[in-house]
């Protein structure tokens, strides 16, 4: 039996020439007061077992991990009619790329650039009767976490400096595909983002994706076995901004990351991770997160191809 807590202790290790690499996101200030050298893995395995290394229990920005959150539950509940007015292309482009959305009329490529989260945003908000409650109650159940909050300051620094999200929604409403107003859809949206979890919990709420959609602590699914394919596949190639084709070249699983430094992986049948060390790469992935995944999945062998 592979011995995921003798791998995982040794990951600090494999990632300690990667600290002080990268650079922290600073276009939200209050990203940039966290400190630079943090890292953290969880697992969260298909049969409920837990493992964790370094700072695996301490709170992060979450960010756009979120947008695998909010997809699941607008899929829940919406079902494949969410794909009427987002795509499921990769970008190729900066994850708030505003000439895309010129270019392609309105209909961003897929859910995981904030374009497309603000319309899964905008589906969530005609789904759920108090948005922000019952997201937040979403991810506590899925997390076994019921003191999971949203983090008001990074919430306000967000909004401080959101215009380039709000000239997405703008766009986004001028081309339709907006119901609600522009200013209910960023609130909803930011306050996603702020949400602030540790890696045992991402690792937690995220199990479902290993498990053909099955709640990890209920006896009811979040998704159908066909959602959580889908999911996990828009994940590998969709999930980790302009960066996607490296992922899937040297960490060969479905993955979403956040400018706050956490990355979530999929191993289906097997596991949910969580990783998280604040300092991103040039394409805006955490740098010691995503060496902590290839080291993993090269020490177990686990990859999806
Ligand atoms: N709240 C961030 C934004 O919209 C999320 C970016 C990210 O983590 O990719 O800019």
């Amino acid at each position: 039996m592979t011995d995921y807590k003798k791998i995982l202790e040794s990951l600090p290790e494999a990632v300690a020439p990667y600290l002080g690499q990268g650079k922290k996101a600073d276009y939200i200030p209050a990203l940039a007061s966290v400190p630079a050298d943090k890292f953290g893995m969880a697992l969260s395995t298909a049969d409920g077992c837990d493992y964790v290394v370094g700072d695996a229990n301490e709170g992060f920005s979450i960010q756009s991990i979120s947008k695998v959150f909010t997809l699941s539950l607008a899929m829940h509940y919406a079902g494949e009619k969410v794909f009427e007015r987002v795509g499921v292309e990769p970008s190729g482009n900066p994850f708030n790329s505003l000439l895309q959305l010129e270019h392609e009329r309105g209909v961003p490529r897929n859910p995981f650039i904030n374009a497309g989260a603000l319309v899964i945003t905008d589906v969530l908000l005609s789904c759920l009767r108090s948005p922000r409650n019952d997201f937040l109650d979403f991810v506590r159940t899925l997390s076994g976490n019921m003191d999971i909050h949203y983090d008001e300051q990074v919430f306000h620094s967000e909004y401080d400096n959101c215009h380039r999200n709000a000239a997405l929604a703008n766009y986004l409403k001028s081309f339709n595909n907006l119901e609600h107003s522009v200013s209910e859809v960023l609130d909803f949206y930011f306050y996603q983002c702020s949400l602030k979890m540790s890696c045992q919990d991402i690792a937690r709420a995220s199990r479902f994706l290993a498990t053909d959609g099955k709640h990890p602590f209920r006896d009811e699914r979040v998704v159908s076995p066909l959602q959580a394919r889908r999911i996990n596949t828009l994940m590998m190639t969709c999930g980790t901004y302009d960066e996607a084709g490296e992922f899937a070249f040297h960490v060969g699983l479905p993955c979403k990351s956040g400018v706050g430094g956490g990355i979530v992986a999929t191993i289906p049948g097997e596991m949910s991770i969580c990783v998280w060390s604040p300092e991103l790469g040039k394409k805006g992935n955490s740098l010691p997160g995503m060496h902590a995944l290839k080291a993993f999945v090269e020490k177990t062998d686990l990859a999806v191809f």
